[in-house]
Order: C-alpha cells, then structure tokens, then sequence
C-alpha cells in the first residue's frame, strides 16, 4: 500500500472525502465553491475512498454534465484508486459501470424498465433537429401552418414545449415567463403539443426531453422507482448548480432521505438558465432534508495564478447575488490577464494563432491551449486561419459530424430497422430512393403505422414504377438489417455499399462523404451493439475537428475551439476568450431582463476561470453580428464588455494589436540634400 492518498487534499477536501465513510454522520453533502477550487478532483477522490472502504463500484451512479466529463471522471477515480489498491486495482477498470450524463443514464434505465412502464424497448431517440421535424409534420397535420398566420415557428415552438417540460411549468406560465409574444396562440399551442406527444408514442420515438420527463415519471412510480432506487448505494453529480427541475426530482427520487447521496457545484457558475436550469436546486439543497444536508466550501484554488484569480474574483464580485465566496492562492506569481484591441475579427483570429505558437515554441502544446466563444459561429474566421496555417484542432460544442446529411442518412437507415416506426427517420429513408417523394413516402409510412409486422407492410406498399429496383434493394437490406444476421459492426459496411449510388446521385463531392461514413464504421466499432451506438451517439456525438473525415485525431496534438459552455469544468494553460465585446457578452440577446445580464457575466467568470496561467479577452473594435430575422447580418462597432468596467481595469494588461508602428518610421523622413534631378535629365542628352 502507498502513501496516503488523501495527503494531497487540504482539510476541507478531506472532509468531504471521508464525510460518512469513514467518519460520522452519513448524510446528504454539499460541495459549494468558486471555480478550480478542486470540487471535481474531491468528488474523484471520495467515489475511490468509496470504493477502498468497501462500496461496490457497480452500485455507484456518478452523474456529469457531459459524457467527456463521466469518461474523465472515471478514468481519475480508477487512476487514484490505483495508486492505493496495487493489485486489486486491476480489477476495478472499467468496475464503475454508471457514469453519464442525466440523458444517457434515463435513456439506459429506460430500455431496461420499458416493460415495467409500457414502453416499446425499441424506442428511438430524436435530437433536436428530429424533434423539431416531427413538431413540423403534426404542426402542418393540423392545419397550423405559418404561411396562412404569424404561429410561431417550429423551432419556437419546440423551445416553448421544452421549457415547459423541463422547468415543470404549466403551459400558461412557461408562455407568461419565456414567450409573451406567443400567448395568443395559447390553445392552439396546447393541442400541437398533445398531438406532437401522442405522434411521439405512436411511432416509439422519445425525444430529449422525454428521457427526462419519462425518467422523473418512472421514479415517481412506486415499484419501478422503488427498483431502480434500490440499486444505487451511492449517487453523485458534478456541476449540481445547473440541473433543472427534473433532475432535481429524479435525484430526490433516487436518495429521498439524502444518505448516499452527493452533490458539488458552484452557483456562480450556473449558467443554463435558458434549458431550465435552476439557480435555487443547490442554494435551496441542505435544506430539503431532515436533517439538513451537510454542507463544505473550498477557499483555496489550485488551478489560476493570483493575477488571474484576481481578475476573475473582480467580474464576480460585481455580481448582484451570490453564494459561493472569493478564493484565494499561492500561485502568487504570474502575468496580469491581457485584454487585447483588436481591429476586427480577422486580426482577432492572427493574434490568437501568433500567441499560440509562442507558446508552442516555449514547449507548450497545443492541447494545453483552448479558444473559448459565446456561439459556435463565432469561431468562423480563426478556423480559417487556423486551417490556413495548418494547426489542427478539435472544436467543442459546435456544429456536429452528425449533422451531416450523408451521416444523417446513414443513421437514419439504422434507426428505421430499429424502429421501422420512427416517423422522421423513415421520411429520411425512404426518400432517399428514386421517383419517391413526400407524398409516396407518407403513404408507405402510413401503412408501417400500425402494422404487426412492419416488414411485410413495407413488403405490401407498392412503389412507384420508378422505385421498381431501388425499393427491391431496400427491402431486402431491411430484412437483413433487422433479422441482425449481418451482425454489428459488420453491418455497416452493407448499409455503406447499399447507400454509395444514393450519395453519387445526390453529391457532387461524394468521394469526400463517402471518407465520412468510412470513419463512422471506426466509430462504430467502440460500440457493443447497434442501439447502444444510435443512443449514444445522439446524446453525446462526437466533436468537429479540423480534419475533414470529422474523427478527433486523438494521438496527436491539437487546439481546443469550444464554447463557453462545452468548456465547464475544464482548464488549459493558455485560454483566449474571443469577442469579449458589449453585443456578445453580454449577447444582444440576452439583454431583456437583469437576471439574464447576470448569467452573462457568470459565463464571463466560467470562461476567464479556465485559465491557469495565461489569459487573454479579446475585443475586436468591428465585430459581425449574425441576427436571424432581426435586420439581417451586420457588423457593429463594439466596445468592451460591461462586466469589466473601468474599476477593473487595473486588474488587466492592455494591448493594441498589431502593435502602433514604431515611431521612427512614422515620422516624416528628413531628406538629404537635394539632387537637382531635372539637370541630371537635361544632361543625359548632351
Ligand atoms: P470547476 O469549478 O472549474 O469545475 P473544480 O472546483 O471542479 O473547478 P478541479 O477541476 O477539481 O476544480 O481542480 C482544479 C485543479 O486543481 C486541478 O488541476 C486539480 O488537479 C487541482 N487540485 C485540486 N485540489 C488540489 C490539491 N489539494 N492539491 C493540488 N492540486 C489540486
Ligand atoms: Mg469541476
């Protein structure tokens, strides 16, 4: 056995560690504390001093706010239980079988209870997009149509119901609090939503939300809840400050009295509040049990140096409301953080990759460095710049591989032989064939509806002339597909060859895709079985990266591009924060109301505290706006964020860039004496 592992915490991270393990008391916990105060790292710690101390890592459920998040989670708890256990560590790789994300662990729950709950355990799993499609199609069923009146759009509409759903809201209050402008259409709203949910059951599809709601349902109902309950000792979640009501139940469901039960976060920086998020489930937490929850702040941080730290404490303190208090460190030394002028976004974006390789040179690597923006358009000109100069990364939280059309056809073929079933998915499909359109497509699905065996109805439709050959083939890929007897993966591969004359026909640069779908079979392989891969794979996709096949190139060094919120709970060296400019944070839109002001500036603390020793915000002076249906694209002239307000000023560097040009240069040039150079061209000549 090797030293103490917990000789590298200080008093209070201990505390939380043993905190009914190995001491008294065996209640529920709070961690509350500021930004890289080591929450996570404890939290790591106590699930292996958990472990050590004889609790079951099968029985332990960890609950994150990303499924990078649970990976990283679990690699750390394995890796300093290693460091303890010496041989009996071996045995514990891999041991801690349920960490994810709220989604993913419902989605997994829900499969297996879905006889105990009346579910078809086939169901599939629509992201947003599917969603909104589906919102759509019942939307124009209903004669609900935009064209003949201003009803919101589906993507409105899809927000509305989800934020009903999520923040437990009755229809009349989500409407009052979140879209006034769409109360007039209050009924017509309530009916969509009945028939959008019943659409939902009748082809075996659950959307984001559902796993959710349906997961809070299944916990509220005695025997199921009771099972799935039984079979946890211990449950913990990380980034507490930003689950929604849902997940507040779910958790109150899993643990009613709190023992066994764990949760850390920071409220300066919740910063979900537009998917419901609620500041009030960690501030409102010790109190909702009896006793009361214990509760342990962090006061030191570990990851920034003071100058940064200082900065960063200075945009919170400004805060109206706020728990958590200032932190302190010893990393005393370090550069003020730089708060960089910029011309545009162009020079924004060679600023950044100058200093990046800087860095690089110093031994720095590209990983250690990260991008952080407000919205994944943001990041536009410097991935140009950064292909342009052939530095590789990999972007966080940004438009998805998947969101492919080629990928999204792929998919949506494995998703029908799931769930012949699945509407939106099988629109996808059946069009892809020849001579079919909208129509055809509608009266084959119809016909599927509620068919006992959905192959012999496909069998049954009969296509259009045109179809003749291509639906031949689509049949018998289907059969195959869903007898399985091609087996997984390897059924990949047919569905590739089956797909190639659909992509050629519809893709003049099918040679590219067709790299795309290739590696999506290498994705595939890490996958033990078909549904696991679709469930997975919608919940959490995979990043965009700088290469064009879109696979992370994980062996080798590469920039991180994220959003500011993709990059919770995470930290590098060297972070640039772009854009920081009144109009972006705070965005143009999310300055309606105070409480939205003060979630922008606690995701100006999010991004600002990823820093370990150097930080740069950056402001262009031109900054484009990209505003939907607002007056269109427009570039307006910025200034610096409100949330650094001269007060704070001395808490930055200050740079222009590029830099003024050197005086000398600029200063008229003296000429020497004069040459008559009219005589010298008169002389020429003679
Ligand atoms: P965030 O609020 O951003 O999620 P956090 O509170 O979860 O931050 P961690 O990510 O756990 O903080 O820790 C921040 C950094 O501090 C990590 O690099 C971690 O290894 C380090 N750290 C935490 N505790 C200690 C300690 N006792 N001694 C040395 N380093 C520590
Ligand atoms: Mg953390």
């Amino acid at each position: 056995m090797s030293a103490d592992p917990l000789a590298r915490l200080n008093e209070d991270q201990r505390r939380a560690v043993e905190h009914g393990v190995t001491t008294e008391g065996r209640g529920p916990l709070l961690i509350i504390a500021g930004a890289g105060s080591g929450k996570t790292n404890t939290l790591a710690h106590r699930v292996a001093h958990l472990i050590r101390n004889g609790a079951d890592p099968g029985r332990i459920l960890l609950l994150t706010f990303s499924r990078r998040a649970a990976g990283e989670m679990a690699r750390r708890v394995e890796r300093i239980a290693a460091a303890t256990l010496g041989d009996k560590a071996e045995a514990l790789a891999g041991a801690i079988l349920w960490s994810g994300t709220f989604h993913a662990i419902g989605a997994r729950l829900l499969r297996e209870y879905a006889a105990w709950l009346g579910l078809d355990p086939a169901f599939t799993i629509h992201d947003r997009e599917d969603s909104a499609d589906l919102m759509n199609l019942v939307r124009h069923e209903l004669g609900l149509s935009r064209k003949e009146s201003r009803f919101p759009q589906k993507s409105t509409c899809l927000s509305i119901y989800s934020r009903a759903v999520n923040a437990e809201m009755a229809l009349d209050q989500a409407l009052i609090e979140v879209f006034p402008w769409c109360a007039m259409w209050k009924e017509d709203l309530r009916g969509l939503f009945s028939a959008y949910v019943e659409a939902k059951q009748r082809q075996g599809v659950l959307d984001y939300d559902d796993l959710l709601l349906y997961f809070a349902h299944a916990m509220a109902e005695p025997q199921v809840g009771a099972a799935i309950a039984a079979r946890f000792d211990h449950v913990l979640v990380d980034e507490y400050q930003d689950t929604n009501r849902l997940q507040a139940s779910i958790l109150h469901a899993l643990k009613p009295s709190g023992e066994g039960l764990t949760v850390v976060g920071d409220d300066a920086q919740s910063i979900y509040s537009f998917r419901a998020a609620e500041i009030r489930n960690i501030l409102d937490f010790p109190a909702r049990f009896a006793p009361p929850a214990s509760v342990v702040t962090l006061a030191r941080n570990y990851r920034s140096t003071a100058p940064i730290l200082a900065a960063a404490n200075g945009v919170i303190g400004l805060a109206s409301e706020r728990f958590t208090k200032d932190l302190w460190t010893e990393k005393t030394a370090g550069e003020a953080p730089a708060l960089v002028t910029v011309r545009d976004e162009t020079d924004q974006a060679r600023y950044v990759v100058e200093r990046i390789l800087e860095k690089r040179e110093e031994g720095v690597a590209l990983k250690a460095q990260a991008v952080l923006f407000r919205a994944s358009h943001h990041s536009g000109p410097l991935e140009v710049e950064l292909t342009r100069r052939n530095i590789p990364f990999v972007k966080f939280g940004g438009l998805k591989f998947l969101d492919a059309a080629h990928v999204k056809d792929l998919l949506g073929v494995l998703r029908f032989a799931e769930n012949p079933r699945d509407r939106v998915a099988g629109f996808r499909v059946i069009q892809l064939m020849q001579g079919v359109g909208p129509t055809t497509a509608g009266k084959a699905l119809d016909g599927l509806a509620g068919a006992v065996d959905p192959l012999a109805a496909l069998l049954d439709f009969a296509p259009p002339a045109r179809a003749g050959e291509d639906w031949r083939d689509f049949i018998g890929l289907m059969t195959a597909l869903r007898s399985r007897q091609l087996g997984w993966p390897a059924e990949l591969a047919t569905v590739r060859s089956w797909y190639e004359p659909h992509l050629e026909r519809r893709h003049e640069d099918a040679a590219i895709r067709l790299l795309d779908l290739v590696q999506l079979e290498q994705i595939a392989a890490g996958y033990p079985s078909r549904e696991r891969f679709l469930t997975e794979l919608t919940l959490d996709p995979p990043d965009a990266t700088s290469d064009q096949s879109g696979v992370p190139l994980l062996d080798e060094d590469y920039l991180i591009l994220s959003t500011i919120h993709s990059a919770k709970g995470q930290e590098w060296s060297q972070v640039f924060v772009l854009n920081a400019v009144d109009g972006c944070i705070p965005s143009d839109l999310g300055t309606g109301s105070s409480a939205e002001i003060e979630e922008e500036r606690r995701l100006l603390y999010v991004a600002m505290t990823r820093a370990k020793t150097d930080l740069h915000l950056v402001m262009p002076q031109r900054f484009f706006v990209h505003q939907q249906g607002r007056g269109g694209d427009r570039h307006i002239y910025a200034s610096r964020t409100r949330f650094i307000p001269p007060a704070l000023l001395r808490h930055f560097r200050q740079v222009m860039w590029p830099m003024a040009r050197a005086t000398a240069t600029e200063a008229p040039l003296q000429p020497p004496a004069p040459i008559d150079i009219a005589a010298r061209m008169r002389g020429m000549w003679r």
